[in-house]
């Protein structure tokens, strides 16, 4: 029989840390912690297995799950030495959802259940405060009627309003008991008015309620709006905690908070944290209030606030990483709410890692495991330009806020989140200001360049989503008066109106007028430290697809240890080191394009060949010392040749032929599949004086920067190679002009000839190739889309439905983007075998956009490849990937050989 309900209290527990699965993370922590002797209010966890059957079976409970929700009631009414709604001494309990991923502020959450109008009263005698057990009623039937019932929040919040002007107050804590009771009466009257019944007086009708509303949460829009952005997929549901209350709202010895072992901005080794006196759960994070930070609270509550600290050593030694906790403070006593691994920026998590791999809390191959591609590419993000900021900033300065998520960010002002969506859609940059987000802003979060707030404080709500997403964010920019109707920012009398830009400064919390010029970071000293740990732990090689000295550079920058693929045809475009001479080129393929005969043909390609030598020797310099692949030419000719009327008349009158030549010869060059037509190295087949050309300006620019002391490995490519025979000939016509550049001047040089494998064709007939190349590059776009059939071109139309989990789900991602382990992955793995059968030594690597994209640069990894390559950017995202490949197996290693040390 199945298990739908898990207990924690008294110091123990059924579940454990690890059960997050089925017990969603809160309620794995809660276990957790129970189970390590920290103070947990005690409590029981409802499966997020029990979540999904309800989904499965049309919103109803498994049987058997009321007997056992009984049972438990039962067992946490003796526990707590309390009842469900006693008349004398009521137990009142929380529901709270919590899925296996954290979903900041998605769900729902209930507290104060089991207050009626007896229980209020009980409550009320027993602590000796009226005011707060009517404060608590009040809350529970406000959160009752929104979150269970769906009554708009609105109305209720007008009625605690004019309460509050009633009884001349402004802040929550100033209302007297009688303005909380005569508020608990009007919420009580509007509940009827609204359901046709009254507020429900039995707390078990309360606790099936809330269980329901915090099922219904998880399929709530913006729950499943959440998941699509977080792309989050693959769990059961969202778990039910009931856990006995606990009050931060009983006085001044009170209070709730959210802290953080070490701080998630900067990573520093600090306790990190928001404090609000006399205050209930949710107020923390809605960032109503402005909390005091824990520094403060040591002052005013040191006892208090030294067993917070025990608490945080104990959490972080136990998790071994950085945790993110809520806790409440009932009359002086510490309870501990929730646990879970902290969000925190991209900065933070390189220097976490390595700080706690230096404090031995974990080793390097762990330190190498926290980081993921996301956090890389996050690190790169834009900051405002210093030169800029130079010229003096103040008088465009805005106003400062808490600095909640760094970067910068650049954008035109929107006031709500749905604008946010339509403007992006429209193309716009923008920023979306609120006075504070709540869950149903994050469609229009997510679509924005950064996020600023009036109110709040790191853990808000705006902070933590913000965080998640390495999202520039500032809040708590208390001098912002934000009017979302009259859509305007106020700030000491200036007004910033919808549509205006303005630009945050999310690393020191500052908000500008105008649009400032963003440019690249600094990267913090723990990145270096921690890739340098990948660099000593991977074994493969990270080298980078570049085509010009620019990227070559940026890519030695970002640590590649070479060029895997460098394509010639961008050359033929476009002249990167001297743009006004592009058109020179363009002619000149044209010219060589076009041509009839070999002659011309010639003629053509020797006005190509200084260019090409130009462009190879300035890789070469960039590269000096690594290997460099060069791959012969492989365009869809017709891409080169002018298609509209004016443009060839341009060409025949410049090349001296007639229009009509020049349109006959690109109406010959049209083909009905381009991508499987005259292409490759198809090409140098019938015009062997391409690949000529090509090879003699390699091996030239080699020689010369070979003299000036540069050291240079270049590996020659054929593209698009089916056949040994066919690689056989290039290969010869290859060596034949190389080798006698290489006689001619005299010199000395290596060189590699070698093949791309990106047909079905030539990967299954690899050990022939293997005869002939001296190197295999696996091209896996093409790759991918002849073993699939599919083209990549057109295939936007309908592959978002193959990996959309809501529709087809055939596939786990796009394998344009993540390489098709399954197919393409098998004949990768075929081609090597038979491949190094052949020639032991066969140097393997891929050069498609799979070699910057982590799991399938761990796939390379496994089947023995020798490096990867990417595009510059990417560079990092692949060393880290191969190093935790090997930092994989070795941890898998020592657990598996610890396992056969015990037997
Ligand atoms: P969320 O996932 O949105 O943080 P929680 O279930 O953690 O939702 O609860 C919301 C707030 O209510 C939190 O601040 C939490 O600490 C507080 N809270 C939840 N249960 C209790 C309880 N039993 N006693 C006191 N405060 C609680
Ligand atoms: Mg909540
Ligand atoms: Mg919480």
């Amino acid at each position: 029989m199945n298990k739908w309900v898990y207990f924690f209290g008294a110091g123990k527990a059924e579940g454990a840390g690890e059960m997050k699965d089925i017990l969603g993370g809160k309620g794995a922590g809660l276990a957790e912690m129970t189970r390590i002797g920290l103070p947990v209010p005690a409590g029981f966890t409802i499966t997020t297995e029990a979540c999904h059957y309800y989904y499965e079976h049309g919103n109803q409970y498994p049987p058997g799950l009321a007997k056992e929700v009984a049972a438990h009631v039962a067992r946490l009414e003796r526990v707590v030495g309390k009842k469900l709604g006693d008349a004398k001494d009521p137990l009142l309990v929380s529901v709270r959802s919590g899925a296996a991923r954290s979903m900041p502020g998605m769900m729902e959450t209930i507290l104060n259940l089991g207050l009626n109008a007896q229980s209020v009263e009980a409550l009320a005698r027993n602590t000796k405060n009226e005011r707060f057990a009517y404060d608590a009623y009040r809350r529970l039937v406000q959160m009752y009627s929104t979150v269970v019932i769906g009554l708009p929040k609105e109305q209720l919040e007008e009625k605690l309003r004019s309460m509050k002007q009633r009884f001349g107050v402004k802040g929550d804590t100033e209302v007297p008991a009688s303005g909380w009771k005569e508020l608990v009466g009007e919420y009580k009257a509007y509940f009827k008015e609204k359901t046709g019944k009254e507020f429900p007086e039995d707390p078990e009708e309360q606790l099936w309620g809330a269980i329901g509303a915090v099922f219904g949460s998880w399929g709530a829009e913006k729950s499943v709006t959440y998941r699509r952005v977080e792309k989050i997929t693959g769990l059961l549901g969202t778990a039910a905690n009931v856990v006995q209350m606990v009050f931060g709202n009983t006085g001044e010895n009170s209070g709730t908070g959210v802290c953080f072992t070490r701080d998630p901005s900067s990573g520093e080794r600090t306790f990190y944290g928001d404090f609000l006196i006399n205050a209930q759960g949710e107020d923390v994070v809605a960032g109503i209030r402005t909390p005091m930070h824990l520094q403060e609270m040591a002052k005013r509550m040191p006892k208090l606030y030294a067993q917070l600290e025990r608490v945080r050593k104990i959490l972080e030694d136990h998790y071994r990483d950085m945790q993110d906790m809520e806790f409440t403070v009932e009359d002086g006593k510490l309870y501990m709410l929730q646990t879970r691994g902290g969000k925190r920026t991209p900065a933070a998590t390189f220097r976490m890692a390595v700080d706690m791999a230096k404090e031995k809390l974990i080793s390097k191959e762990e330190a190498v495991l926290r980081i993921k591609p996301e956090d890389i590419e996050r690190l790169f993000y834009p900051v405002i330009d210093p030169q800029a900021a130079a010229g003096g900033l103040g008088r465009r300065q805005l106003a400062s806020g808490i600095n909640a998520v760094p970067g910068a960010a650049v954008g035109r002002v929107v006031f709500t989140a749905h604008e946010a969506e339509d403007w992006a859609k429209r193309g716009e940059k923008v920023i979306l200001v609120r006075r504070e987000t709540s869950p149903e802003d994050v469609g229009g979060m997510a679509v924005a360049q950064g996020i600023l707030t009036a109110t709040g404080g790191k853990t808000s709500h705006a902070a933590v989503v913000a965080r998640g997403w390495g999202k520039c964010c500032i809040v708590g920019a208390e001098k912002l008066q934000v009017d979302s109707d009259a859509k305007t920012i106020s700030v000491d009398g200036r007004v910033v109106k919808e549509g205006d830009w303005i630009t945050l400064d999310g690393s020191e919390g500052l908000v500008y007028q105008g649009e400032l010029p963003l440019v690249m970071p600094q990267l913090p000293p723990a990145y270096e430290t921690l890739m340098g740990w990948a660099d000593e732990l991977r074994r493969l090689g990270v080298r980078t697809n570049a085509d010009t000295p620019h990227d070559a550079r940026k890519a030695r920058e970002m640590g590649a240890e070479g060029i895997g693929l460098c394509r010639t045809e961008h050359m033929f475009f476009k002249d990167f080191e001297q743009p006004e001479k592009s058109v020179d080129r363009q002619l000149a393929i044209q010219e060589m394009i076009l041509a009839d005969n070999r002659e011309t043909r010639v003629r053509a390609l020797d006005k190509l060949l200084p260019f090409q030598r130009r462009d190879f020797s300035g890789i070469f310099k960039a590269m000096d010392g690594c290997p460099v692949t060069i791959r012969l030419i492989d365009p869809p000719l017709h891409e080169f040749v002018p298609h509209d009327r004016a443009k060839q008349e341009e060409l025949a009158k410049r090349l001296g032929v007639s229009p009509e030549t020049v349109a006959h010869r690109v109406e010959q060059l049209k083909e009905a599949n381009p991508m499987l037509g005259h292409r490759g190295c198809r090409l140098s087949i019938t015009y062997p004086e391409i690949l000529e050309m090509q090879v003699r300006a390699i091996i030239e620019a080699a020689i010369e920067c070979q003299k000036q002391g540069i050291k240079v490995f270049p590996e020659i490519m054929h593209p698009l190679t089916l056949d040994k025979k066919e690689l056989r000939i290039l290969e010869q016509a290859t060596r034949r002009v190389a080798d006698e550049v290489i006689g001619k001047a005299g010199a000395k040089l290596h060189y590699l000839v070698g093949t791309m494998i990106e047909l079905p064709r030539a990967a299954l007939l690899a050990d022939q190739i293997a005869e002939v190349a001296e190197f295999f590059s696996f091209g896996t776009n093409d790759l991918t889309q002849t073993v699939m059939g599919l083209s990549r071109d057109d295939a936007g139309r309908f592959l978002p439905d193959y990996v959309d989990e809501k529709k087809a789900a055939v596939f786990p991602a796009d394998p344009f983007q993540s390489l098709d382990q399954a197919g393409v992955g098998l004949l990768i793995q075929w081609a090597i075998e038979h491949g190094r059968a052949t020639r032991p030594k066969l140097k393997i690597g891929i050069c498609g956009e799979h070699g910057g994209d982590a799991e399938s640069v761990k796939f390379c990894h496994k089947v023995g490849m020798n490096y990867v390559s990417a595009s510059p950017y990417r560079v990092p995202i692949s060393r880290l990937a191969a190093a935790q490949a090997v930092a994989q197996e070795k941890l898998d290693g020592r657990k598996t050989g610890k396992k056969r040390g015990k037997k």
